[in-house]
This record gives C-alpha cells, structure tokens and sequence, in this order.
C-alpha cells in the first residue's frame, strides 16, 4: 500500500495552466533562417527544439502587443542584425494571461548560446523585482514554467535568467563575437528567488 502510495506521488505532475495559442507567423521561410543560424552558432542544422533549459526574460516594455508585433515582425534584430527576427515561446503578460506564440518543438531566437536547447518565456514588463511582486503575473510564470519543468524533464538549475545565460553547461556559440554577449534581465539572485518559488509550487504539486 505504502509503494502504491509513492507511486501516485511521483506521477504528479503540475497541472497545464490556461494558454492562449496566439501564434507569430513561422513559415518555411522563417525555419529556413532559424536552420541557417543554428548551422552557423551552434553547428545544427535544423529548427527541431528539444528543449533542456528554460530562460525567463521581461520585455523592458509596457504591453503585451508591443513585444508580440517586434517578433512577429521577423526583422533583424537591432543590436546583432541577423535573421530571423528575435522571439520568445510565450508572453506572460501582467494581468496573468499567458500567450503561447511558438510550439515547444521549435527554436526561437531570445537567448545568445542557448536558442538551440531553450524554451524563452517573456514577461511584459520592465524589472525583475516588477514581476516578482505583481501576484497574477508570477503566479502564472510560475505554473507555465513548473508544468513545462514537468513536461520535458527539465532541472530547476536549468531554469535560469537571461543574464546567467554564459554560465549555463549547455551555453554553445561557434560565432566569437558572440561569445560573451548576454543582457541584464533575470540576475541571479532574483533567478534564485523564483527557483525557490518554483521549486516549493512543484513540491506542493507532487503532494497533491
Ligand atoms: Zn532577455
């Protein structure tokens, strides 16, 4: 009874949080850039995503429309000017809603060295500490990122912030101006916060 007992608490697993499926365009064209960019930085020639890392971002911008249109607009980014254009999985927007803009199975461009193994959450806003005292919105980071934690078997070391990104075992990137660039959302010690939330909401999951 007791090993029945362990078995049903090891299945559980977080429950799938409410998404809204608001999809950028990603055609052919748009793959065909992400295979040619994963050829170049990382030495892969696909846009197949099997992700092991999860990196949180915030957009340093006020709404959720304004960061959909920069990556659906599939431009050159303006700091590095490649193809294609930067984008992110899905939005958390401030309100709690979370928007899915790219399936799980397909590269996206948000993290220097990672997009090959990375899921990149979004979340509208403009400071760390912003996001971690608004309840709705990290109250929904939390659940999308604790079910994606489950879903594909990732370690909560490896949900990191885009500013640990150079610290991550699996940063990879062949391009050496490349090498060291990263950006300042997410810093560590607001990253171990959220990995202490994440990490208690997956246990409270697992005792179910
Ligand atoms: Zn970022």
């Amino acid at each position: 009874m007791l090993a029945a007992l362990a078995l049903t608490i090891s299945l559980a697993v977080a429950p799938k949080p409410h998404i809204i499926w608001k999809p950028i365009p990603y055609g052919p064209t748009r793959k065909a850039e992400m295979a040619a960019y994963s050829k170049k930085h990382y030495g892969i020639d696909s846009w197949h995503l099997h992700p092991k890392v999860i990196v949180e971002h915030y957009t340093a911008s006020n709404s959720f429309s304004s960061a959909w249109n920069a990556f659906a607009a599939n431009t050159p980014d303006p700091e590095l000017g490649e193809l294609p254009g930067t984008c992110a999985h899905f939005i958390v927007d401030r309100n709690g809603k979370i928007y899915e803009l790219v399936p799980t199975d397909v590269m996206c461009r948000h993290t220097v060295g990672l997009n090959y193994i990375s899921i990149g959450i979004e979340h509208v806003g403009t400071s760390d500490a912003e996001i971690l005292h608004d309840p709705a919105q990290i109250r929904a980071s939390l659940a999308l990122t604790a079910w994606l934690v489950d879903r594909f078997h990732i370690r909560i070391r490896n949900v990191i912030g885009h500013s640990e990104s150079l610290s991550s075992p699996y940063h990879r990137e062949r391009y050496k101006p490349w090498a060291h660039q990263t950006h300042s959302d997410w810093k560590h010690a607001d990253m171990d916060v959220y990995r202490r939330k994440l990490r208690a909401l997956l246990n409270a999951d697992a005792q179910r």
